[in-house]
Protein backbone atom coordinates (compact mmCIF):
# COMPACT_ATOMS: atom_id res chain seq x y z
CA UNK A 1 0.00 0.00 0.00
CA UNK A 2 1.24 3.45 -0.75
CA UNK A 3 1.60 5.37 2.44
CA UNK A 4 2.26 9.40 3.34
CA UNK A 5 6.18 9.09 2.92
CA UNK A 6 6.12 7.60 -0.35
CA UNK A 7 3.72 10.01 -1.38
CA UNK A 8 5.54 13.06 -0.31
CA UNK A 9 8.96 11.83 -1.54
CA UNK A 10 7.31 11.18 -5.00
CA UNK A 11 6.19 14.83 -4.68
CA UNK A 12 9.79 16.28 -3.67
CA UNK A 13 11.10 14.46 -6.64
CA UNK A 14 8.51 15.29 -9.23
CA UNK A 15 9.13 19.12 -8.21
CA UNK A 16 12.63 18.68 -8.21
CA UNK A 17 12.52 16.80 -11.65
CA UNK A 18 10.76 20.40 -13.05
CA UNK A 19 13.38 22.34 -12.14
CA UNK A 20 15.97 20.76 -13.80
CA UNK A 21 14.09 20.14 -16.78
CA UNK A 22 13.14 24.19 -16.63
CA UNK A 23 16.80 25.10 -16.10
CA UNK A 24 18.13 22.58 -19.18
CA UNK A 25 14.99 24.14 -21.09
CA UNK A 26 16.12 27.69 -20.56
CA UNK A 27 20.10 26.97 -21.41
CA UNK A 28 19.11 25.47 -24.23
CA UNK A 29 16.88 28.26 -25.27
CA UNK A 30 20.12 30.74 -24.47
CA UNK A 31 22.66 28.42 -26.96
CA UNK A 32 20.31 28.50 -29.51
CA UNK A 33 19.47 32.08 -29.78
CA UNK A 34 23.03 33.09 -29.22
CA UNK A 35 24.02 30.51 -32.05
CA UNK A 36 21.03 31.95 -34.03
CA UNK A 37 21.76 35.82 -33.73
CA UNK A 38 24.83 37.70 -33.80
CA UNK A 39 23.35 41.08 -32.45
CA UNK A 40 22.76 38.99 -29.07
CA UNK A 41 25.70 37.48 -29.05
CA UNK A 42 27.58 40.88 -29.17
CA UNK A 43 25.67 42.16 -26.49
CA UNK A 44 25.97 39.42 -24.11
CA UNK A 45 29.42 39.74 -24.62
CA UNK A 46 29.13 43.31 -24.09
CA UNK A 47 27.95 42.49 -21.13
CA UNK A 48 30.28 40.23 -19.87
CA UNK A 49 33.15 42.74 -20.70
CA UNK A 50 31.00 46.17 -18.87
CA UNK A 51 30.63 43.43 -15.26
CA UNK A 52 34.48 43.03 -15.54
CA UNK A 53 34.86 46.85 -16.47
CA UNK A 54 32.44 47.92 -13.56
CA UNK A 55 34.55 45.52 -11.16
CA UNK A 56 37.73 47.51 -11.99
CA UNK A 57 36.61 50.66 -12.00
CA UNK A 58 35.64 50.27 -8.23
CA UNK A 59 39.72 49.13 -8.18
CA UNK A 60 41.49 51.67 -10.05
CA UNK A 61 39.31 53.03 -13.14
CA UNK A 62 40.25 53.78 -16.33
CA UNK A 63 36.68 55.09 -16.52
CA UNK A 64 33.80 56.45 -13.81
CA UNK A 65 31.75 53.53 -12.24
CA UNK A 66 28.57 55.62 -12.74
CA UNK A 67 29.53 55.79 -16.81
CA UNK A 68 29.79 52.17 -17.42
CA UNK A 69 26.74 51.13 -14.81
CA UNK A 70 24.58 53.53 -17.37
CA UNK A 71 26.00 52.22 -20.60
CA UNK A 72 25.53 48.50 -18.85
CA UNK A 73 21.54 48.83 -17.82
CA UNK A 74 21.49 50.28 -21.18
CA UNK A 75 22.84 47.48 -22.92
CA UNK A 76 20.96 45.45 -20.79
CA UNK A 77 17.61 47.25 -21.76
CA UNK A 78 18.59 46.48 -25.29
CA UNK A 79 18.97 42.96 -25.09
CA UNK A 80 15.63 42.21 -22.98
CA UNK A 81 14.19 44.42 -26.19
CA UNK A 82 15.46 41.71 -28.41
CA UNK A 83 15.04 38.88 -26.40
CA UNK A 84 11.32 40.04 -26.27
CA UNK A 85 11.16 40.50 -30.10
CA UNK A 86 13.23 36.69 -30.64
CA UNK A 87 9.53 35.85 -28.54
CA UNK A 88 11.71 34.81 -25.14
CA UNK A 89 8.60 35.44 -22.77
CA UNK A 90 10.10 36.74 -20.04
CA UNK A 91 12.73 39.22 -21.56
CA UNK A 92 15.64 36.86 -19.89
CA UNK A 93 17.11 33.60 -20.10
CA UNK A 94 15.64 32.52 -17.24
CA UNK A 95 13.92 29.14 -16.27
CA UNK A 96 10.17 29.10 -16.10
CA UNK A 97 9.59 27.62 -12.27
CA UNK A 98 6.29 26.20 -11.81
CA UNK A 99 6.44 27.55 -8.21
CA UNK A 100 7.71 31.12 -7.34
CA UNK A 101 8.26 30.46 -3.92
CA UNK A 102 10.62 27.95 -4.07
CA UNK A 103 11.49 27.94 -7.39
CA UNK A 104 11.12 24.27 -7.82
CA UNK A 105 13.82 23.46 -5.12
CA UNK A 106 10.55 22.12 -2.67
CA UNK A 107 12.16 23.89 -0.25
CA UNK A 108 10.55 27.07 1.35
CA UNK A 109 12.45 29.27 4.45
CA UNK A 110 14.25 25.89 5.07
CA UNK A 111 10.39 23.98 5.20
CA UNK A 112 8.58 21.77 2.90
CA UNK A 113 7.20 24.04 0.43
CA UNK A 114 3.13 24.17 0.50
CA UNK A 115 3.76 23.37 -3.54
CA UNK A 116 5.69 19.54 -2.72
CA UNK A 117 2.54 19.24 0.43
CA UNK A 118 -0.39 19.69 -2.27
CA UNK A 119 1.03 17.57 -4.59
CA UNK A 120 1.89 15.18 -1.94
CA UNK A 121 -1.73 15.39 -0.81
CA UNK A 122 -2.99 15.28 -4.55
CA UNK A 123 -1.01 12.04 -5.03
CA UNK A 124 -2.42 9.97 -1.83
CA UNK A 125 -5.90 11.20 -3.04
CA UNK A 126 -5.52 10.02 -6.40
CA UNK A 127 -4.31 6.28 -5.42
CA UNK A 128 -7.21 6.32 -2.96
CA UNK A 129 -10.04 7.38 -5.90
CA UNK A 130 -8.08 4.84 -7.92
CA UNK A 131 -10.77 2.50 -7.80
CA UNK A 132 -13.18 4.26 -9.61
CA UNK A 133 -13.70 3.29 -13.30
CA UNK A 134 -15.64 5.92 -13.60
CA UNK A 135 -15.15 6.28 -17.27
CA UNK A 136 -17.19 3.13 -18.30
CA UNK A 137 -20.52 5.34 -16.51
CA UNK A 138 -22.53 7.95 -17.76
CA UNK A 139 -25.89 9.43 -16.90
CA UNK A 140 -26.48 9.25 -20.68
CA UNK A 141 -25.89 5.41 -20.98
CA UNK A 142 -28.60 4.49 -18.20
CA UNK A 143 -31.48 2.92 -19.64
CA UNK A 144 -34.85 3.36 -18.23
CA UNK A 145 -36.58 0.80 -20.06
CA UNK A 146 -34.89 -2.04 -18.83
CA UNK A 147 -37.78 -1.01 -15.99
CA UNK A 148 -41.41 -2.14 -15.89
CA UNK A 149 -43.85 0.78 -17.44
CA UNK A 150 -45.58 2.48 -15.43
CA UNK A 151 -45.01 2.99 -11.18
CA UNK A 152 -41.92 0.98 -11.58
CA UNK A 153 -40.27 3.04 -14.58
CA UNK A 154 -41.73 6.73 -13.10
CA UNK A 155 -40.19 5.98 -9.72
CA UNK A 156 -36.89 4.80 -11.58
CA UNK A 157 -37.18 8.35 -13.92
CA UNK A 158 -37.17 10.01 -10.57
CA UNK A 159 -34.50 8.38 -8.95
CA UNK A 160 -32.04 9.20 -12.03
CA UNK A 161 -33.47 12.74 -12.14
CA UNK A 162 -32.35 12.93 -7.99
CA UNK A 163 -28.91 11.67 -8.95
CA UNK A 164 -28.22 13.82 -11.86
CA UNK A 165 -29.35 16.39 -10.16
CA UNK A 166 -27.39 16.22 -6.96
CA UNK A 167 -24.23 15.59 -9.35
CA UNK A 168 -24.94 18.52 -11.33
CA UNK A 169 -25.32 20.88 -7.37
CA UNK A 170 -22.87 19.15 -5.27
CA UNK A 171 -21.01 21.02 -3.48
CA UNK A 172 -19.20 19.73 0.18
CA UNK A 173 -22.43 20.34 2.32
CA UNK A 174 -24.44 18.36 0.38
CA UNK A 175 -26.74 15.56 1.66
CA UNK A 176 -25.76 12.32 1.88
CA UNK A 177 -27.09 9.45 -0.09
CA UNK A 178 -28.37 5.79 0.63
CA UNK A 179 -29.00 3.46 -2.27
CA UNK A 180 -30.89 0.82 -1.49
CA UNK A 181 -32.05 -1.95 -3.31
CA UNK A 182 -31.40 -5.28 -4.73
CA UNK A 183 -27.73 -6.52 -6.87
CA UNK A 184 -28.06 -5.28 -10.52
CA UNK A 185 -30.61 -2.52 -10.42
CA UNK A 186 -28.42 0.31 -11.59
CA UNK A 187 -26.83 1.44 -7.88
CA UNK A 188 -23.41 1.15 -9.20
CA UNK A 189 -24.02 2.67 -12.48
CA UNK A 190 -25.30 5.88 -11.64
CA UNK A 191 -23.16 6.16 -8.21
CA UNK A 192 -20.52 6.13 -10.81
CA UNK A 193 -21.86 8.40 -12.83
CA UNK A 194 -22.47 10.99 -10.18
CA UNK A 195 -18.98 10.60 -8.94
CA UNK A 196 -17.15 10.94 -12.48
CA UNK A 197 -19.49 14.60 -12.79
CA UNK A 198 -18.14 15.70 -9.14
CA UNK A 199 -14.51 14.40 -9.63
CA UNK A 200 -14.86 16.49 -13.11
CA UNK A 201 -15.71 19.75 -10.96
CA UNK A 202 -12.65 19.33 -9.14
CA UNK A 203 -14.05 17.54 -5.92
CA UNK A 204 -11.70 15.16 -4.16
CA UNK A 205 -13.76 12.14 -4.22
CA UNK A 206 -13.24 8.81 -2.83
CA UNK A 207 -15.11 5.49 -4.39
CA UNK A 208 -13.96 2.04 -3.04
CA UNK A 209 -15.87 -0.87 -1.99
CA UNK A 210 -16.24 -1.01 1.59
CA UNK A 211 -14.27 -3.95 2.68
CA UNK A 212 -11.24 -2.05 0.86
CA UNK A 213 -11.81 1.21 3.30
CA UNK A 214 -12.45 -1.38 6.45
CA UNK A 215 -9.25 -3.75 5.51
CA UNK A 216 -7.32 -0.25 5.08
CA UNK A 217 -8.55 1.01 8.39
CA UNK A 218 -7.94 -2.13 10.40
CA UNK A 219 -4.47 -2.06 9.06
CA UNK A 220 -3.95 1.93 10.57
CA UNK A 221 -5.71 0.77 13.73
CA UNK A 222 -2.76 -2.58 14.10
CA UNK A 223 -0.20 0.07 13.00
CA UNK A 224 0.75 -1.80 10.14
CA UNK A 225 0.81 1.23 7.98
CA UNK A 226 3.42 3.67 8.71
CA UNK A 227 1.08 6.74 8.13
CA UNK A 228 -2.78 7.11 8.74
CA UNK A 229 -4.93 6.85 5.84
CA UNK A 230 -8.36 7.42 8.35
CA UNK A 231 -7.70 11.12 7.59
CA UNK A 232 -8.74 10.79 3.84
CA UNK A 233 -11.64 8.55 4.49
CA UNK A 234 -12.90 11.18 7.16
CA UNK A 235 -12.27 14.80 5.34
CA UNK A 236 -12.57 14.17 1.47
CA UNK A 237 -15.10 16.29 -0.29
CA UNK A 238 -17.54 12.91 -0.95
CA UNK A 239 -16.72 8.94 0.12
CA UNK A 240 -19.15 6.53 -1.73
CA UNK A 241 -18.92 3.33 -0.28
CA UNK A 242 -19.93 0.52 -2.39
CA UNK A 243 -21.37 -2.66 -1.39
CA UNK A 244 -21.88 -2.10 2.47
CA UNK A 245 -22.95 -5.50 3.85
CA UNK A 246 -20.77 -7.80 1.99
CA UNK A 247 -17.66 -7.32 4.15
CA UNK A 248 -16.12 -9.06 6.68
CA UNK A 249 -16.83 -7.59 10.14
CA UNK A 250 -14.69 -7.50 12.82
CA UNK A 251 -15.28 -5.65 15.80
CA UNK A 252 -11.78 -3.20 15.01
CA UNK A 253 -14.14 -3.33 11.75
CA UNK A 254 -17.44 -2.25 12.86
CA UNK A 255 -16.16 0.72 15.49
CA UNK A 256 -13.73 1.87 11.89
CA UNK A 257 -17.16 2.00 9.91
CA UNK A 258 -19.05 3.59 12.70
CA UNK A 259 -16.30 6.44 13.39
CA UNK A 260 -16.13 7.28 9.35
CA UNK A 261 -19.13 7.55 9.17
CA UNK A 262 -20.18 9.55 12.50
CA UNK A 263 -17.33 11.75 11.95
CA UNK A 264 -18.48 12.88 8.29
CA UNK A 265 -21.85 13.60 9.97
CA UNK A 266 -20.43 15.92 12.49
CA UNK A 267 -18.23 17.59 9.92
CA UNK A 268 -21.54 17.94 7.51
CA UNK A 269 -19.47 16.44 4.73
CA UNK A 270 -21.52 13.87 2.25
CA UNK A 271 -21.46 10.23 1.86
CA UNK A 272 -23.45 8.02 -0.64
CA UNK A 273 -23.72 4.03 0.59
CA UNK A 274 -24.34 1.70 -1.74
CA UNK A 275 -26.54 -1.28 -0.32
CA UNK A 276 -28.85 -4.22 -0.37
CA UNK A 277 -29.61 -4.29 3.36
CA UNK A 278 -32.75 -2.52 4.52
CA UNK A 279 -32.45 -0.93 7.84
CA UNK A 280 -33.75 -3.89 9.62
CA UNK A 281 -31.41 -6.14 8.11
CA UNK A 282 -28.62 -3.52 8.42
CA UNK A 283 -29.36 -2.78 12.10
CA UNK A 284 -28.98 -6.83 12.49
CA UNK A 285 -25.70 -6.97 11.21
CA UNK A 286 -24.67 -3.66 12.25
CA UNK A 287 -26.69 -2.51 15.52
CA UNK A 288 -28.61 0.22 16.37
CA UNK A 289 -25.92 2.90 16.70
CA UNK A 290 -25.39 2.96 13.25
CA UNK A 291 -28.67 2.44 11.57
CA UNK A 292 -29.87 5.19 13.59
CA UNK A 293 -26.68 7.93 12.66
CA UNK A 294 -27.31 6.51 8.50
CA UNK A 295 -31.54 6.88 9.02
CA UNK A 296 -31.34 9.97 10.96
CA UNK A 297 -29.31 11.73 8.31
CA UNK A 298 -29.25 10.48 4.24
CA UNK A 299 -31.45 10.43 1.66
CA UNK A 300 -32.97 6.96 1.22
CA UNK A 301 -32.93 6.15 -2.59
CA UNK A 302 -34.63 2.84 -2.67
CA UNK A 303 -34.09 1.04 -6.50
CA UNK A 304 -36.94 -1.09 -7.82
CA UNK A 305 -36.64 -3.64 -10.87
CA UNK A 306 -35.95 -6.92 -12.22
CA UNK A 307 -31.81 -7.53 -12.26
CA UNK A 308 -30.53 -5.82 -15.13
CA UNK A 309 -27.78 -7.97 -16.01
CA UNK A 310 -29.94 -11.11 -15.82
CA UNK A 311 -32.26 -9.28 -18.91
CA UNK A 312 -29.21 -8.13 -21.00
CA UNK A 313 -28.38 -11.85 -20.91
CA UNK A 314 -31.43 -12.96 -21.90
CA UNK A 315 -32.48 -10.67 -24.32
CA UNK A 316 -28.68 -11.40 -25.79
CA UNK A 317 -29.75 -15.29 -25.88
CA UNK A 318 -32.65 -14.38 -27.20
CA UNK A 319 -31.10 -13.21 -30.56
ZN1 LIG B 1 7.18 25.52 -3.97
Amino acid sequence: MINKTECYNDALQQVRNHRHFAIEQANALRDKLLTEHCELKEIENRLIALSKEKMAAKVCGDRSFAEIEKEYIKTKEKKQQLLTQLGCENGEFSPVFNCNRCEDTGLADNQLCECVKKLAHKKMLDWLCKDIPAHEFNFADFDLSYYQEGAERNHMESVFQRCQSYSANFNPQANSLYLLGNTGLGKTHLTLAMAKEIVAKGYQVIYCPTQSMITALEKEHFGHLSHPVGDYYRNCHLLILDDLGTEYLSPVAQSALYDVINQRILLKLPTIINSNLTPQELEKRYGERLVSRIFGNYTVLSFKGRDIRIQKQLASKKI
